[in-house]
Protein backbone atom coordinates (compact mmCIF):
# COMPACT_ATOMS: atom_id res chain seq x y z
CA UNK A 1 0.00 0.00 0.00
CA UNK A 2 0.74 4.08 -0.32
CA UNK A 3 1.76 4.13 3.40
CA UNK A 4 4.24 1.20 3.48
CA UNK A 5 5.79 2.59 -0.02
CA UNK A 6 9.38 3.94 1.05
CA UNK A 7 9.72 7.47 0.26
CA UNK A 8 12.42 8.84 -2.63
CA UNK A 9 14.25 10.57 0.37
CA UNK A 10 14.13 7.15 2.55
CA UNK A 11 17.14 5.41 0.02
CA UNK A 12 20.37 6.40 -1.13
CA UNK A 13 21.12 6.90 -4.65
CA UNK A 14 23.23 3.48 -4.73
CA UNK A 15 20.34 1.97 -3.22
CA UNK A 16 17.98 3.22 -6.01
CA UNK A 17 20.49 1.88 -8.85
CA UNK A 18 20.94 -1.39 -7.00
CA UNK A 19 16.96 -1.76 -6.86
CA UNK A 20 16.97 -0.33 -10.34
CA UNK A 21 19.38 -3.14 -11.56
CA UNK A 22 18.29 -5.85 -10.39
CA UNK A 23 14.69 -5.47 -11.37
CA UNK A 24 14.23 -3.28 -13.77
CA UNK A 25 14.84 -3.71 -17.59
CA UNK A 26 15.67 -0.61 -19.48
CA UNK A 27 14.32 0.09 -22.94
CA UNK A 28 17.70 -0.31 -25.55
CA UNK A 29 20.25 -0.95 -22.77
CA UNK A 30 22.63 -3.06 -21.93
CA UNK A 31 21.94 -4.12 -18.74
CA UNK A 32 24.97 -5.62 -17.83
CA UNK A 33 26.55 -2.49 -18.75
CA UNK A 34 24.38 -0.17 -17.09
CA UNK A 35 24.56 -2.25 -13.57
CA UNK A 36 28.25 -2.29 -13.37
CA UNK A 37 27.48 1.52 -13.25
CA UNK A 38 24.79 2.70 -11.83
CA UNK A 39 21.58 4.50 -13.49
CA UNK A 40 21.09 7.85 -13.45
CA UNK A 41 18.24 8.59 -10.63
CA UNK A 42 16.05 11.48 -12.45
CA UNK A 43 14.09 12.84 -9.30
CA UNK A 44 12.18 16.00 -10.77
CA UNK A 45 12.15 18.57 -13.26
CA UNK A 46 10.42 22.17 -14.32
CA UNK A 47 10.72 24.29 -17.22
CA UNK A 48 13.84 22.86 -19.41
CA UNK A 49 15.66 21.35 -16.24
CA UNK A 50 15.48 18.42 -14.23
CA UNK A 51 17.67 17.49 -11.32
CA UNK A 52 19.01 14.08 -9.99
CA UNK A 53 19.29 12.53 -6.82
CA UNK A 54 22.83 13.82 -6.14
CA UNK A 55 20.77 16.92 -6.66
CA UNK A 56 22.46 18.12 -9.62
CA UNK A 57 20.85 20.69 -11.70
CA UNK A 58 20.93 19.10 -15.58
CA UNK A 59 19.62 21.19 -18.80
CA UNK A 60 17.57 19.01 -20.30
CA UNK A 61 18.58 19.77 -23.92
CA UNK A 62 16.52 16.29 -25.30
CA UNK A 63 12.94 17.25 -24.08
CA UNK A 64 12.60 14.06 -22.21
CA UNK A 65 12.53 12.07 -25.28
CA UNK A 66 11.81 14.67 -28.17
CA UNK A 67 8.52 14.87 -25.97
CA UNK A 68 8.50 17.84 -23.74
CA UNK A 69 7.10 20.09 -26.06
CA UNK A 70 6.05 22.61 -23.22
CA UNK A 71 8.73 21.74 -20.68
CA UNK A 72 7.93 20.63 -17.31
CA UNK A 73 5.83 21.55 -14.15
CA UNK A 74 2.80 23.49 -16.14
CA UNK A 75 -0.14 23.69 -14.16
CA UNK A 76 -3.00 23.10 -16.82
CA UNK A 77 -2.05 19.54 -17.95
CA UNK A 78 -1.65 18.51 -14.01
CA UNK A 79 -4.82 20.01 -13.46
CA UNK A 80 -6.27 18.69 -16.27
CA UNK A 81 -5.21 15.24 -15.98
CA UNK A 82 -6.60 15.11 -11.74
CA UNK A 83 -9.78 17.08 -12.89
CA UNK A 84 -10.63 14.25 -15.35
CA UNK A 85 -9.20 11.19 -13.14
CA UNK A 86 -11.88 12.31 -10.31
CA UNK A 87 -14.66 12.64 -13.03
CA UNK A 88 -13.93 9.80 -15.62
CA UNK A 89 -10.53 8.06 -15.24
CA UNK A 90 -11.39 5.63 -18.04
CA UNK A 91 -14.17 4.44 -19.99
CA UNK A 92 -13.36 2.60 -23.83
CA UNK A 93 -14.63 3.89 -26.90
CA UNK A 94 -15.76 0.19 -28.46
CA UNK A 95 -19.00 -0.46 -26.94
CA UNK A 96 -20.74 2.16 -29.13
CA UNK A 97 -19.57 4.72 -26.74
CA UNK A 98 -17.52 7.59 -26.77
CA UNK A 99 -15.88 10.60 -23.74
CA UNK A 100 -15.88 14.07 -24.13
CA UNK A 101 -12.52 14.69 -23.77
CA UNK A 102 -12.00 12.29 -27.02
CA UNK A 103 -14.57 13.74 -29.32
CA UNK A 104 -12.76 17.31 -28.09
CA UNK A 105 -9.55 16.54 -29.07
CA UNK A 106 -9.79 14.87 -32.38
CA UNK A 107 -11.74 18.06 -32.75
CA UNK A 108 -8.94 19.94 -32.15
CA UNK A 109 -6.43 18.05 -33.68
CA UNK A 110 -8.56 18.33 -37.10
CA UNK A 111 -8.50 21.72 -36.54
CA UNK A 112 -4.46 22.17 -36.29
CA UNK A 113 -3.95 19.15 -38.96
CA UNK A 114 -3.26 20.33 -42.28
CA UNK A 115 -6.28 20.40 -44.68
CA UNK A 116 -8.57 17.61 -44.96
CA UNK A 117 -7.05 15.67 -42.47
CA UNK A 118 -10.71 15.21 -39.80
CA UNK A 119 -10.99 12.34 -38.44
CA UNK A 120 -8.29 10.68 -36.03
CA UNK A 121 -7.82 6.91 -34.63
CA UNK A 122 -5.77 6.93 -30.81
CA UNK A 123 -3.21 4.82 -29.68
CA UNK A 124 -1.06 5.16 -26.59
CA UNK A 125 2.55 5.23 -28.49
CA UNK A 126 4.28 6.23 -31.89
CA UNK A 127 5.27 2.36 -32.57
CA UNK A 128 1.09 2.07 -31.95
CA UNK A 129 0.50 4.53 -34.39
CA UNK A 130 2.97 3.13 -37.21
CA UNK A 131 1.26 -0.38 -36.68
CA UNK A 132 -2.21 0.76 -37.12
CA UNK A 133 -1.00 2.32 -40.45
CA UNK A 134 0.13 -0.86 -41.66
CA UNK A 135 -2.88 -2.08 -41.17
CA UNK A 136 -4.75 0.66 -42.48
CA UNK A 137 -2.87 1.26 -45.31
CA UNK A 138 -3.51 -2.86 -46.45
CA UNK A 139 -6.90 -2.43 -45.32
CA UNK A 140 -7.72 1.19 -47.23
CA UNK A 141 -6.60 -1.04 -50.71
CA UNK A 142 -8.46 -4.08 -49.91
CA UNK A 143 -11.51 -1.61 -49.70
CA UNK A 144 -10.42 0.00 -52.57
CA UNK A 145 -10.49 -3.88 -54.89
CA UNK A 146 -6.76 -3.75 -54.89
CA UNK A 147 -5.16 -5.91 -52.43
CA UNK A 148 -2.10 -7.16 -54.14
CA UNK A 149 -0.76 -3.86 -52.67
CA UNK A 150 0.61 -4.53 -49.85
CA UNK A 151 4.14 -3.37 -49.78
CA UNK A 152 5.32 -0.64 -47.67
CA UNK A 153 8.54 1.29 -48.46
CA UNK A 154 10.51 3.21 -45.97
CA UNK A 155 14.54 4.08 -45.01
CA UNK A 156 17.63 2.80 -43.77
CA UNK A 157 18.35 4.39 -40.70
CA UNK A 158 14.38 6.03 -40.20
CA UNK A 159 12.51 5.16 -37.31
CA UNK A 160 9.56 4.13 -36.43
CA UNK A 161 9.01 2.50 -33.37
CA UNK A 162 9.37 -0.93 -31.75
CA UNK A 163 6.92 -3.10 -32.07
CA UNK A 164 6.82 -6.04 -34.77
CA UNK A 165 5.79 -3.11 -37.47
CA UNK A 166 7.59 -0.11 -36.42
CA UNK A 167 10.62 -1.84 -36.08
CA UNK A 168 10.25 -3.82 -39.30
CA UNK A 169 8.87 0.03 -41.13
CA UNK A 170 12.02 1.62 -39.37
CA UNK A 171 15.46 0.78 -41.09
CA UNK A 172 17.86 -0.07 -37.99
CA UNK A 173 19.97 -2.75 -38.96
CA UNK A 174 20.63 -3.58 -35.18
CA UNK A 175 16.95 -3.92 -34.49
CA UNK A 176 16.54 -6.02 -37.83
CA UNK A 177 19.02 -8.39 -36.04
CA UNK A 178 16.83 -9.81 -33.51
CA UNK A 179 13.64 -11.23 -33.77
CA UNK A 180 13.51 -11.72 -37.34
CA UNK A 181 12.60 -8.74 -38.92
CA UNK A 182 11.76 -7.02 -41.18
CA UNK A 183 8.17 -8.38 -41.18
CA UNK A 184 6.97 -9.22 -44.65
CA UNK A 185 6.71 -6.94 -47.62
CA UNK A 186 8.63 -3.81 -45.88
CA UNK A 187 11.40 -2.94 -48.03
CA UNK A 188 14.11 -0.37 -47.54
CA UNK A 189 15.67 2.77 -49.47
CA UNK A 190 18.49 4.64 -48.59
CA UNK A 191 17.78 8.01 -46.67
CA UNK A 192 18.51 11.56 -47.49
CA UNK A 193 21.39 11.99 -45.93
CA UNK A 194 23.68 14.77 -47.84
CA UNK A 195 26.77 14.77 -45.44
CA UNK A 196 27.16 10.36 -45.88
CA UNK A 197 26.24 9.87 -49.03
CA UNK A 198 26.25 12.74 -51.10
CA UNK A 199 28.79 15.33 -51.17
CA UNK A 200 29.51 14.37 -54.61
CA UNK A 201 26.96 16.68 -55.90
CA UNK A 202 24.74 20.05 -54.39
CA UNK A 203 22.26 19.49 -51.56
CA UNK A 204 19.26 20.38 -53.62
CA UNK A 205 20.59 17.78 -56.73
CA UNK A 206 21.38 15.06 -54.15
CA UNK A 207 17.34 15.91 -52.95
CA UNK A 208 16.20 14.37 -56.36
CA UNK A 209 18.49 12.04 -56.30
CA UNK A 210 17.62 10.31 -53.31
CA UNK A 211 14.07 11.01 -53.94
CA UNK A 212 14.28 8.56 -57.35
CA UNK A 213 15.60 5.84 -55.07
CA UNK A 214 12.33 6.06 -54.30
CA UNK A 215 10.95 5.68 -57.83
CA UNK A 216 13.35 2.74 -58.04
CA UNK A 217 12.26 1.10 -55.80
CA UNK A 218 8.59 1.03 -56.84
CA UNK A 219 9.89 0.18 -60.62
CA UNK A 220 11.53 -2.83 -59.39
CA UNK A 221 8.82 -3.93 -56.88
CA UNK A 222 5.74 -3.25 -59.41
CA UNK A 223 3.45 -0.02 -58.69
CA UNK A 224 0.55 -2.32 -58.54
CA UNK A 225 1.90 -4.01 -55.20
CA UNK A 226 3.39 -0.93 -53.33
CA UNK A 227 0.84 0.20 -50.93
CA UNK A 228 2.77 3.16 -49.21
CA UNK A 229 5.92 5.21 -48.63
CA UNK A 230 6.38 6.29 -44.87
CA UNK A 231 9.42 8.39 -43.65
CA UNK A 232 9.64 11.02 -40.85
CA UNK A 233 10.13 14.53 -42.19
CA UNK A 234 13.30 14.67 -40.31
CA UNK A 235 15.01 11.71 -39.31
CA UNK A 236 15.45 11.77 -35.87
CA UNK A 237 16.77 9.00 -34.02
CA UNK A 238 18.45 8.71 -36.81
CA UNK A 239 20.52 11.62 -36.25
CA UNK A 240 18.05 14.57 -37.21
CA UNK A 241 19.10 14.49 -40.67
CA UNK A 242 17.32 17.51 -42.32
CA UNK A 243 17.10 16.54 -46.06
CA UNK A 244 17.43 18.79 -49.18
CA UNK A 245 14.17 20.85 -49.44
CA UNK A 246 14.12 19.58 -52.85
CA UNK A 247 13.56 15.87 -51.67
CA UNK A 248 9.70 15.59 -49.96
CA UNK A 249 8.37 17.50 -52.84
CA UNK A 250 10.01 15.03 -55.09
CA UNK A 251 8.88 12.39 -53.38
CA UNK A 252 5.56 13.85 -53.52
CA UNK A 253 5.19 13.78 -57.00
CA UNK A 254 6.36 10.20 -57.23
CA UNK A 255 3.97 8.81 -54.90
CA UNK A 256 1.39 10.41 -56.83
CA UNK A 257 2.47 9.56 -59.93
CA UNK A 258 2.19 6.08 -59.17
CA UNK A 259 -0.99 6.08 -57.26
CA UNK A 260 0.82 5.04 -53.51
CA UNK A 261 -0.04 6.30 -50.22
CA UNK A 262 2.24 9.14 -48.98
CA UNK A 263 3.04 8.57 -44.72
CA UNK A 264 4.84 11.03 -42.72
CA UNK A 265 5.93 10.24 -39.33
CA UNK A 266 5.66 13.11 -37.12
CA UNK A 267 6.39 11.33 -33.68
CA UNK A 268 8.78 13.98 -33.06
CA UNK A 269 8.40 16.79 -36.35
CA UNK A 270 4.57 17.47 -35.04
CA UNK A 271 3.54 19.94 -32.06
CA UNK A 272 5.79 22.90 -33.13
CA UNK A 273 8.93 20.71 -33.23
CA UNK A 274 9.69 22.11 -37.18
CA UNK A 275 8.67 25.31 -36.27
CA UNK A 276 4.89 23.98 -37.62
CA UNK A 277 1.97 22.89 -35.96
CA UNK A 278 3.11 19.63 -38.54
CA UNK A 279 7.32 18.93 -40.10
CA UNK A 280 5.10 18.19 -43.57
CA UNK A 281 4.34 21.95 -43.54
CA UNK A 282 7.80 22.74 -43.13
CA UNK A 283 9.07 20.31 -45.64
CA UNK A 284 6.11 20.97 -48.06
CA UNK A 285 4.78 18.17 -48.63
CA UNK A 286 0.75 16.43 -47.98
CA UNK A 287 0.68 13.15 -47.01
CA UNK A 288 -2.16 11.14 -46.84
CA UNK A 289 -1.69 9.70 -43.01
CA UNK A 290 -0.07 11.27 -39.83
CA UNK A 291 1.71 9.11 -37.20
CA UNK A 292 1.81 11.36 -33.90
CA UNK A 293 2.51 10.78 -30.12
CA UNK A 294 4.90 12.21 -28.04
CA UNK A 295 4.23 16.15 -28.42
CA UNK A 296 0.97 15.71 -28.49
CA UNK A 297 0.56 15.08 -24.35
CA UNK A 298 4.35 16.67 -24.59
CA UNK A 299 5.07 13.31 -22.87
CA UNK A 300 3.25 13.92 -19.79
CA UNK A 301 0.77 10.90 -20.14
CA UNK A 302 1.03 8.16 -22.82
CA UNK A 303 -0.88 8.98 -25.97
CA UNK A 304 -0.18 8.53 -29.92
CA UNK A 305 -2.54 7.90 -33.35
CA UNK A 306 -3.05 8.77 -36.48
CA UNK A 307 -4.73 11.33 -38.33
CA UNK A 308 -6.31 10.18 -41.60
CA UNK A 309 -6.70 12.39 -44.44
CA UNK A 310 -9.30 12.81 -46.91
CA UNK A 311 -8.91 9.48 -49.14
CA UNK A 312 -8.31 6.90 -46.38
CA UNK A 313 -11.15 8.17 -44.29
CA UNK A 314 -13.53 8.14 -47.51
CA UNK A 315 -12.80 4.81 -47.96
CA UNK A 316 -12.87 3.00 -44.19
CA UNK A 317 -15.63 5.37 -42.86
CA UNK A 318 -18.07 5.46 -45.49
CA UNK A 319 -17.14 1.58 -47.58
CA UNK A 320 -15.22 -0.38 -45.49
CA UNK A 321 -17.60 -1.58 -42.02
CA UNK A 322 -16.12 -2.80 -39.27
CA UNK A 323 -12.19 -2.10 -39.65
CA UNK A 324 -10.95 -4.64 -37.13
CA UNK A 325 -8.42 -2.92 -34.84
CA UNK A 326 -8.37 -0.58 -31.72
CA UNK A 327 -6.48 -1.17 -28.26
CA UNK A 328 -8.18 -0.82 -24.82
CA UNK A 329 -6.84 2.84 -24.78
CA UNK A 330 -7.99 4.05 -27.80
CA UNK A 331 -9.34 7.61 -26.65
CA UNK A 332 -8.43 7.31 -22.98
CA UNK A 333 -10.17 10.23 -21.82
CA UNK A 334 -7.32 11.21 -19.34
CA UNK A 335 -4.97 10.74 -21.66
CA UNK A 336 -6.84 13.10 -23.94
CA UNK A 337 -7.41 15.96 -21.37
CA UNK A 338 -4.14 16.32 -20.61
CA UNK A 339 -3.37 16.71 -24.75
CA UNK A 340 -6.07 19.11 -25.04
CA UNK A 341 -4.43 21.31 -22.13
CA UNK A 342 -1.14 20.37 -23.91
CA UNK A 343 -2.69 21.92 -27.11
CA UNK A 344 -3.89 24.80 -25.42
CA UNK A 345 -1.07 25.85 -24.27
CA UNK A 346 1.10 25.35 -27.02
CA UNK A 347 -1.87 27.64 -28.72
CA UNK A 348 -1.56 29.93 -26.47
CA UNK A 349 1.88 30.58 -26.16
CA UNK A 350 2.40 30.43 -29.80
CA UNK A 351 5.11 28.57 -29.71
CA UNK A 352 5.06 26.76 -33.32
CA UNK A 353 5.10 30.18 -34.57
CA UNK A 354 7.86 31.47 -31.86
CA UNK A 355 9.72 28.27 -33.01
CA UNK A 356 9.32 29.01 -36.42
CA UNK A 357 10.17 32.52 -36.36
CA UNK A 358 12.49 33.11 -33.54
CA UNK A 359 13.91 30.12 -30.92
CA UNK A 360 14.48 28.03 -34.50
CA UNK A 361 16.53 30.46 -36.17
CA UNK A 362 18.60 31.78 -33.47
CA UNK A 363 19.45 27.93 -32.99
CA UNK A 364 20.58 27.68 -36.54
CA UNK A 365 22.56 31.06 -36.37
CA UNK A 366 24.24 29.82 -32.79
CA UNK A 367 24.72 26.42 -34.98
CA UNK A 368 26.35 27.81 -37.67
CA UNK A 369 28.56 30.20 -35.85
CA UNK A 370 29.65 27.07 -33.84
CA UNK A 371 30.46 24.69 -36.74
CA UNK A 372 32.74 27.70 -37.97
CA UNK A 373 34.87 27.55 -35.62
CA UNK A 374 35.01 24.82 -33.57
CA UNK A 375 37.73 22.37 -34.92
CA UNK A 376 35.66 19.32 -33.93
CA UNK A 377 32.28 20.29 -35.65
CA UNK A 378 31.83 19.20 -39.44
CA UNK A 379 28.36 20.40 -39.70
CA UNK A 380 25.55 21.88 -38.09
CA UNK A 381 21.83 21.57 -39.24
CA UNK A 382 18.78 21.70 -37.48
CA UNK A 383 15.02 22.58 -38.20
CA UNK A 384 12.74 24.38 -36.07
CA UNK A 385 14.47 23.16 -32.31
CA UNK A 386 15.99 19.74 -33.26
CA UNK A 387 19.19 20.15 -34.20
CA UNK A 388 22.84 18.29 -35.15
CA UNK A 389 26.80 19.01 -34.57
CA UNK A 390 28.68 16.28 -36.77
CA UNK A 391 32.02 15.69 -35.07
CA UNK A 392 34.65 14.74 -37.35
CA UNK A 393 38.77 13.97 -37.33
CA UNK A 394 39.58 16.84 -39.64
CA UNK A 395 37.50 19.68 -40.21
CA UNK A 396 39.28 20.08 -43.53
CA UNK A 397 38.52 17.07 -45.43
CA UNK A 398 35.70 16.48 -42.94
CA UNK A 399 37.45 12.75 -42.51
CA UNK A 400 35.29 11.26 -39.43
CA UNK A 401 36.45 9.13 -36.55
CA UNK A 402 36.99 5.33 -36.81
CA UNK A 403 33.43 4.23 -34.96
CA UNK A 404 34.87 1.97 -32.67
CA UNK A 405 36.60 4.65 -31.17
CA UNK A 406 33.04 5.54 -30.14
CA UNK A 407 33.79 9.77 -30.17
CA UNK A 408 30.19 10.56 -29.63
CA UNK A 409 29.42 8.81 -26.60
CA UNK A 410 32.72 10.53 -25.22
CA UNK A 411 31.23 13.75 -26.03
CA UNK A 412 27.98 12.30 -24.34
CA UNK A 413 29.71 11.61 -21.16
CA UNK A 414 30.94 15.01 -20.71
CA UNK A 415 27.52 16.20 -20.99
CA UNK A 416 26.09 14.50 -18.45
CA UNK A 417 29.08 15.05 -16.21
CA UNK A 418 28.51 18.44 -16.87
CA UNK A 419 24.54 18.78 -16.68
CA UNK A 420 23.30 19.21 -20.08
CA UNK A 421 21.29 16.35 -22.00
CA UNK A 422 22.13 15.88 -25.62
CA UNK A 423 22.03 12.87 -27.32
CA UNK A 424 24.83 10.83 -29.34
CA UNK A 425 23.69 8.84 -32.76
CA UNK A 426 27.08 7.88 -33.85
CA UNK A 427 29.12 10.81 -33.85
CA UNK A 428 26.07 13.43 -34.22
CA UNK A 429 25.31 15.27 -31.12
CA UNK A 430 21.70 16.06 -31.41
CA UNK A 431 19.72 18.42 -29.42
CA UNK A 432 15.90 18.89 -29.29
CA UNK A 433 14.97 21.58 -26.19
CA UNK A 434 11.33 21.99 -24.97
CA UNK A 435 9.51 24.60 -27.23
CA UNK A 436 9.28 26.53 -24.56
CA UNK A 437 13.17 27.45 -24.07
CA UNK A 438 13.99 31.22 -24.12
CA UNK A 439 17.02 32.72 -26.34
CA UNK A 440 18.70 33.69 -23.14
CA UNK A 441 18.30 29.76 -22.25
CA UNK A 442 19.64 28.82 -25.74
CA UNK A 443 22.78 31.06 -25.12
CA UNK A 444 23.08 28.88 -21.41
CA UNK A 445 23.19 25.83 -23.79
CA UNK A 446 25.08 26.76 -26.53
CA UNK A 447 27.76 27.84 -23.33
CA UNK A 448 27.33 24.18 -22.15
CA UNK A 449 27.62 22.78 -25.74
CA UNK A 450 31.01 24.57 -26.13
CA UNK A 451 32.83 23.50 -22.68
CA UNK A 452 31.58 19.73 -23.43
CA UNK A 453 33.19 19.86 -27.25
CA UNK A 454 36.32 21.22 -25.46
CA UNK A 455 36.49 18.74 -23.06
CA UNK A 456 36.09 16.37 -25.72
CA UNK A 457 38.75 17.91 -27.98
CA UNK A 458 41.34 17.90 -24.70
CA UNK A 459 40.49 14.06 -24.21
CA UNK A 460 40.66 12.71 -28.15
CA UNK A 461 44.21 15.25 -28.05
CA UNK A 462 45.23 13.26 -24.53
CA UNK A 463 44.41 9.98 -26.09
CA UNK A 464 46.03 10.77 -29.35
CA UNK A 465 43.10 9.87 -31.10
CA UNK A 466 43.51 13.46 -33.34
N1 LIG B 1 8.23 7.29 -34.82
C1 LIG B 1 9.21 8.18 -34.57
C2 LIG B 1 9.59 9.14 -35.66
C3 LIG B 1 9.84 8.21 -33.33
O1 LIG B 1 10.82 9.08 -33.10
C4 LIG B 1 9.42 7.30 -32.33
C5 LIG B 1 10.03 7.31 -30.94
N2 LIG B 1 11.23 7.92 -30.78
C6 LIG B 1 8.41 6.40 -32.64
C7 LIG B 1 7.83 6.43 -33.88
C8 LIG B 1 7.94 5.39 -31.64
O2 LIG B 1 7.22 6.00 -30.65
P1 LIG B 1 7.02 5.27 -29.24
O3 LIG B 1 8.37 5.17 -28.61
O4 LIG B 1 6.08 6.19 -28.53
O5 LIG B 1 6.42 3.96 -29.50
Amino acid sequence: TTSQTPRIETRSTQEWQAADARHFLHPFTDHKALAAKGARIIERADNIYLWDSNGQKILDAMSGLWCVNVGYGQRALIEAATRQMSELPFYNAFFQTATVPAIELAEALAAIAPPGFERVFYTCSGSEANDTIVRMVRRFWDIEGRPQRKKIIGRVNGYHGSTMAGASLGGMSAMHAQGGLPIPDIHHIQQPHWFELGRHVSREDFGLLAAGWLEARILELGPENVAAFIGEPVQGAGGVIVPPASYWPEIERICRRYDILLVSDEVICGFGRSGQWFGCETLGFTPDLIAFAKGVSSGYIPLGGVLVGERVARALVDEGGEFEHGFTYSGHPTACAVALANLRLLRQLNLPRQVGHETGPYLAEQFAALAAEHALVGEAQSCGLMGALQLVRDKATLAPFAAARAVGMLCRGHCFGNGLIMRAVGDRMIVAPPLVITRAQIDEMMALIRRCLDLTLDELRTRGWL
